[in-house]
Order: structure tokens, then C-alpha cells, then sequence
């Protein structure tokens, strides 16, 4: 009988299945889409360069394990910190007025870091019971960051990430590189696991509408998203305690628009992040000009982006259109073309979402998720992992633990 089978061809399944050919375990690794890398994938043909549809940016790189990777594919990173910058109404903030909006943004995520290690746990929005004059600025910031405002995330959940201080945009896609590093293991496209029979005397038998596959355990490497859709049926269902962990670890919200320019209206600005301080509600984020390109990517955040998304690609587009000549004047509609990258994750019926952000209260779900059942049903991905959670890097250590764990228990 086959040693494993791993449901997903995102980062964490690759990676289980890479650790599982380096042990000369027998797998098979089926993904539903017709191609590999999930939340880390990369369009280079619709703008002539590559655009991630996802993730972008290797985190914490002096920790990342995936760091090597772009040496020894050749691949290219902007090192050093990232150009950060704010816009208000027309303005880009510079001087006194800059510092103090970083300043105040940067103390209230020390503020939450602050609690880590602590034993209680609260919404991240009750940490701040008085706001200073840039708390919607910050809390843009957040819902960034997490993909859901702060009042539906755990204050120590968040507090647990780990991030050494710096990021950097993987130049010729983060996706590209992931896919370079998958060559070699052999992936079933096209191929959704649709029910999982884990209740017989031994091993699980997945059923696809290619076949049924059996094997002594499974690695479900799939979204909290697609585990909460019920896209997957269990046989017998999954215990109370599991689903209540998926159900603690919903997916928030960021979808992608990358608009091409025929030439530079965006002055001198070269590979600057740009986030306008929107008030209340709205969390854009735009990657101007990186590497010289005249292309902008705008990342949508939380509950606004998801509304937009439901209405469309070209709406989101002429969203983040809209605010880019807010910022730098109508001439960014005179010279943008009408070929344009849109990324609605919310609506990928294989992902629904961007990562998982823990409820409020349920800072032990990530454990509970990655906790195995029976010794057959192994669970990865970003939402399992603890301390790199919602990152390529944490999907990838929880796809190898996983698979160490799964070819322990059936060997
Ligand atoms: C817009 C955006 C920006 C991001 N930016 C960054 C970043 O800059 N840096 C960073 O480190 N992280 C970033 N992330 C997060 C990162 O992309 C994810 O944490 C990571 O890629 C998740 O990998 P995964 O393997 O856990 O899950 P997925 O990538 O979701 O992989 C799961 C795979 O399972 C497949 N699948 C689903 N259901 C089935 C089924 N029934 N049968 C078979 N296959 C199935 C899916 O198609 C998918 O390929 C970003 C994410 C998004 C959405």
C-alpha cells in the first residue's frame, strides 16, 4: 500500500512531499487546480513580467529556510528594508509629520507584541482604548497585515508571529521560485480530493474524480478556507475538537490588481511600498514601480477588499485606479492600458482567503490544527504553523513537519 497521500500542491504539500522523496517514502500529491504553488504563484505572461498573484515577499530572509533558494536558482531579491511610504489626500508625508505617523503605527504593534507570552488573551482592537490621530492609519496597517480589522483577531495569536525585521520582494516572482524549487516531484493536476474515508481498520482511502486512492495516512495540506466550505467530506467527520480549530482560524481578506502604464507618471518613485491613510474602513496597499517597471500592484485588504472582489475585476481595478489619481492626478488614466492582473482570493473556491487570523480568544487553534488524528490524518499549512503563521515559510516548516510525522507513525 502507498505510504502517503498529500492533499495540495501549495507550499506546505509540496514541501511534505519533498521531505517524503527525500526519505524514499512512497506518495502521491494531488492538487485541484491546474497548476502547483496555491497562495504562492506567479503571472509572467499577461503584463511581459512577473507579477505574484499571492506572496511576494520572503519574511524575516536571515530566518527564512526558503532564502537559499534564491541563490542557488539564480533568482533575484531587493535586499534591505523596504521603502515605506504614506500618502494623504495628494500628499506623500515626508519630515516631522512621516516620523510621527511611523512612530505611532510602529508603538501600537509593540504594544501587542507586548503581551506575548502572557496567559490572556483579548481582541487586538481592546488593546487600544484611547487613539491617538493615526489610529485608522494603523489599523490599515493591521487589517494588512492580518486580513481582518483588529477587533476579529487574537491579541496573542498575533503577538506569537515571529519577524526578524526585514522583507524582501522576490523580484522574479515568489511563486516562480517556489514552482523552480518543486521541479521534480510529481503532482497530479486537476485532481480535488472530494472525500477522505479515514474510518476503516487502517490507512485512509481519498476519493477524486480520477479514482480512489489508498494509502496508510494523508497529509491535508489545504486552506482553513476549504476545510470550513466542507469541499472536502470526512468519513466518519472530523472530531469536534479539529473542527473547532478551523472553525477558530477563518481566512481574511487580500486580493491583488497589478495595472501596466504606458509610461512613468509616478515621478521618482522606484520599488516604494505606499499605503494612503484612507480613514476608517478601507486598507490599500501599492507596490509603485518595482524594478524600474511602470506597473503598480495594489494590494486590497480585509472586509472592503472582499466586498469590492464580489464586484468584480474590472470595479476592483478601477478602484485602486481611482486612488492612485487621488494621490499622483488624473494623468495615471490618461497613460494606464487596459491589460491589467487580478487576484480575488476570496472567491477561489480551492483557497477562500488570504491566511488565517485566530478568533479573538482562540490563540491555541494553530496547535489543535496542526494536531494529528489517529495517526492518519496529518494536517499543514500556514495555519498550522505557530510562529511564522500566514507566510510561505510557515505553510513550508509545517508541510516537512508534518510529513516527518506522518512517516514516523506509518513506519
Ligand atoms: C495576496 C496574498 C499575499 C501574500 N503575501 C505573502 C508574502 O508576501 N509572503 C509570505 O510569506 N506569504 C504571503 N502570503 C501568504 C502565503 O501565500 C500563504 O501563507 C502560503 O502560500 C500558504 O500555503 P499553503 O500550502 O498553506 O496553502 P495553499 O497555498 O492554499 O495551498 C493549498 C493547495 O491545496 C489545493 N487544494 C484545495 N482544495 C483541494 C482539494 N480538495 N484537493 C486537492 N487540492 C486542493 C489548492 O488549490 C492549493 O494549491 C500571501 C497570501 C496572499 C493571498
Amino acid at each position: 500500500m502507498l505510504d502517503i497521500v498529500i492533499i495540495g500542491a501549495g507550499a506546505a504539500g509540496l514541501a511534505a512531499a519533498r521531505r517524503l522523496q527525500d526519505k524514499s517514502a512512497s506518495f502521491r500529491l494531488l492538487e485541484a487546480k491546474p497548476h502547483i504553488g496555491g497562495r504562492v504563484v506567479t503571472d509572467s505572461v499577461t503584463l511581459g513580467a512577473p507579477i505574484d498573484l499571492g506572496a511576494h515577499w520572503l519574511h524575516s530572509p536571515a530566518l527564512n529556510p526558503l532564502t537559499p533558494l534564491v541563490d542557488r536558482y539564480l533568482f533575484h531579491v531587493k535586499q534591505g528594508a523596504e521603502d515605506f511610504r504614506v500618502a494623504r489626500g495628494s500628499a506623500i508625508l515626508s519630515g516631522a509629520e512621516h516620523d510621527e505617523c511611523f512612530a505611532y503605527v510602529e508603538d501600537c504593534f509593540g504594544k501587542i507584541e507586548s503581551i506575548g507570552g502572557g496567559e490572556h488573551d483579548c481582541p487586538v482592537a481592546a488593546l487600544f482604548p484611547f487613539q491617538g490621530k493615526w489610529h485608522d492609519f494603523f489599523e490599515a496597517n493591521f487589517i494588512a497585515k492580518q486580513g481582518v480589522p483588529s477587533d476579529q483577531a487574537s491579541a496573542l495569536d498575533f503577538a506569537r508571529y515571529v519577524w526578524e525585521g526585514d522583507d524582501w520582494p522576490v523580484l522574479d516572482g515568489f511563486g516562480a521560485l517556489i514552482a523552480r524549487h518543486a521541479h521534480g516531484i510529481p503532482v497530479e493536476l486537476q485532481t480535488p480530493a472530494a472525500r477522505i474515508a479515514w474510518g476503516g481498520k487502517a490507512g485512509v482511502a481519498v476519493e477524486t474524480p480520477r479514482g480512489t486512492i489508498e494509502a496508510r495516512a494523508a497529509i491535508i495540506a489545504v486552506s482553513t478556507g476549504v476545510l470550513a466550505s466542507g469541499a472536502i467530506r470526512f468519513a466518519p467527520s472530523l472530531p469536534d475538537w479539529k473542527q473547532q480549530a478551523i472553525d477558530d482560524l477563518p481566512l481574511g481578506s487580500c486580493n491583488k490588481v497589478a495595472l501596466a502604464f504606458t509610461r512613468n507618471p509616478f515621478g521618482d518613485l522606484d520599488t516604494v511600498m505606499l499605503m494612503p491613510d484612507l480613514g476608517a474602513g478601507p486598507s490599500v496597499e501599492f507596490v509603485v514601480r518595482e524594478g524600474g517597471r511602470d506597473i503598480v500592484t495594489a494590494m486590497l485588504n480585509g472586509p472592503h477588499a472582499k466586498a469590492l472582489a464580489a464586484e468584480g475585476a474590472r470595479a476592483t481595478a478601477d478602484y485602486a485606479l481611482t486612488q492612485l489619481a487621488a494621490i499622483f492626478g488624473n494623468d495615471v488614466k490618461a497613460c494606464v492600458t487596459d491589460r491589467f492582473v487580478f487576484a480575488d482570493w476570496d472567491h477561489d473556491p480551492w483557497v477562500g482567503g488570504c491566511y488565517a487570523a485566530a478568533r479573538p480568544g482562540c490563540h491555541g487553534a494553530r496547535i489543535e490544527l496542526a494536531r494529528p488524528i489517529e495517526s492518519r490524518l496529518f494536517f499543514a499549512g500556514e495555519a498550522a504553523h505557530d510562529r511564522y503563521m500566514g507566510d510561505v515559510h510557515g505553510a513550508h516548516l509545517s508541510g516537512e513537519a508534518a510529513a516527518e510525522a506522518a512517516l514516523s507513525a506509518v513506519r
